[in-house]
């Protein structure tokens, strides 16, 4: 069997995640994502989404690629790896394209469904969910192929290795991870399994390498819980107001963030849609152990209802909302534009647990924002987050667990996945089983 690999999104740019693996008489997708960047540079009256306003703006991954490879009715699955948009955002505009199941596991899965529900959008494919550390069987023309879903961590819940089974070895796709022992919510990264994998032999390995020119192993979750412990109880935010800002797919974090506010006897009060397609998301999958401990609210009118009420007893409530990276629209922009029924007083603390990402338009945006901020007086904390994606120590661990064949890393530019070939020329690895690679390139192996 030949095994040929077509990266379709992620390998010019950070985003829009995709690569289709053709097996012959079988193809299988991986990963359906947006390109954020070009999402959010659009103005919002041009908000109106399609597949066509999408690809004329390139939001969503050129998958008529596999059209012009005569691959499109061949593809038999559709596999997110996980939850993070830059993975799935694509998939209500182009799954139907393909008579073909999603699989993915619950969480996936869940915010899957919310995003056609928010667009109203009706697909024609299945939605299968998978556990963590479970597994499933594609039924291809002739065979079927084994495709198992090892845990690992990241920063939203539910993510994973995905190992294809195929007679000519394992094809691992690793965006995105981390190695975290201690993730604070879910299970560690499987490495028993990863060990199983290896001796079977992994065929290929897609590498996550957004981080493979960081020399470090990217810190543990509990490291960013520790972070928000120092910020939260041991500065003095008594009859202060309290705003915590975060990725809401991000719930692990927020997890962390609810338990040092209740251990500061505060209401906790999440607002934005985004936090609450998330959150509600996990609880359905039981995987929200703090839903009990939070309100939610979303609609306008419950949001101004609800800032009147804490605005008269500000050090009574933590605020977890939206607008880290300075989203216009965004809780926290408008907060800052004094739009809402309630005035961030100086004093008041508030605490970014993100980093801003490194986008020309989202470093405006959260500039912006910044200077807002700062008329106001308020305590500002900021990058009070560790990253979800792995380092290069991370990434060697990664290849010395699985022993790969081939190496392709993915997940961005050539800037961003060269250091990756460097460290496996480091590692010992002969030129020709490292693929330095480009959206619609073809790489038989
Ligand atoms: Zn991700």
């Amino acid at each position: 069997m030949s095994i040929r690999v077509i990266p379709i999104g992620g390998f010019n740019e950070v985003g829009k995640n995709m690569t289709a693996i053709d097996l012959g008489e079988d193809v299988i997708i991986l990963d359906g994502g947006f390109h954020l960047p070009a999402i959010v540079a659009l103005q919002e009256s041009e908000r109106v989404y399609s597949e066509k306003k999408f690809r004329s703006i390139g939001a969503i991954p050129d998958d008529l690629i596999l059209d012009k490879l005569g691959l499109r009715k061949k593809v038999r699955a559709i596999i997110p790896s996980h939850a993070h948009l830059d993975h799935i955002g694509a998939l209500p505009y182009i799954a139907n394209r393909y008579n073909a199941d999603i699989i993915a596991t619950p969480f996936t899965i869940e915010v899957l469904k919310s995003l056609l529900r928010d667009e109203k959008i009706q697909t024609r494919n299945k939605l299968i969910s998978v556990q963590p550390n479970g597994h499933h069987y594609v039924q291809g023309k002739n065979r079927k192929y084994k495709v198992e879903f090892i845990n690992i961590t990241h920063s939203t819940i539910h993510s994973a290795l995905l190992a294809i089974h195929t007679p000519d070895g394992v094809i691992l796709y690793s965006n995105d991870f981390k190695l975290d022992d201690n993730p604070i919510l879910g299970q560690k990264p499987n490495y028993e399994k990863m060990k199983e994998i290896a001796k079977i032999g992994v065929k290929v390995l897609i590498c996550d390498s957004l981080y493979a020119d960081a020399n470090r192993k990217t810190a543990s979750e509990k490291v960013a819980r520790t972070m928000l412990e120092d910020v939260l109880l041991s500065t003095d935010s008594r009859n202060q107001g309290l705003i915590v800002t975060t990725f809401s797919s991000h719930i692990a974090r927020l997890k962390s963030i609810t338990d040092f506010g209740k251990k500061l006897n505060r209401k906790i009060v999440f607002m934005g849609r985004s936090l609450a397609k998330y959150t509600n998301a996990a609880a359905k999958v039981n995987s929200c152990p703090f839903r009990k401990d939070i309100e939610i609210v979303t609609y306008r009118h419950q949001l101004e209802k609800k800032l009147k009420q804490i605005a008269q007893n500000r050090a009574e409530y933590m605020i977890v909302c939206t607008g880290h990276q300075g989203e216009p629209g965004s809780i926290l922009d408008r907060l800052a534009r004094n739009k809402l029924h309630y005035q961030l007083n100086k004093n008041d603390h508030l605490v970014f647990s993100s980093s801003v990402i490194p986008t020309e338009i989202t470093i405006e945006n959260r500039n912006a924002l910044d200077t807002r901020l700062k008329k106001k007086g308020i305590r500002m904390f900021n990058n009070i987050h560790v990253s979800g994606h792995g380092g290069r120590e991370d990434i060697r661990d990664l290849i010395n667990l699985l022993n790969p064949e081939h190496i392709i890393p993915a997940h961005g530019p050539h800037e961003k996945t060269q250091p990756l070939i460097e460290l496996g020329k480091e590692m010992g690895y002969k030129p020709k089983f490292l693929h330095l690679t480009s959206n619609h390139a073809q790489l038989k192996l």
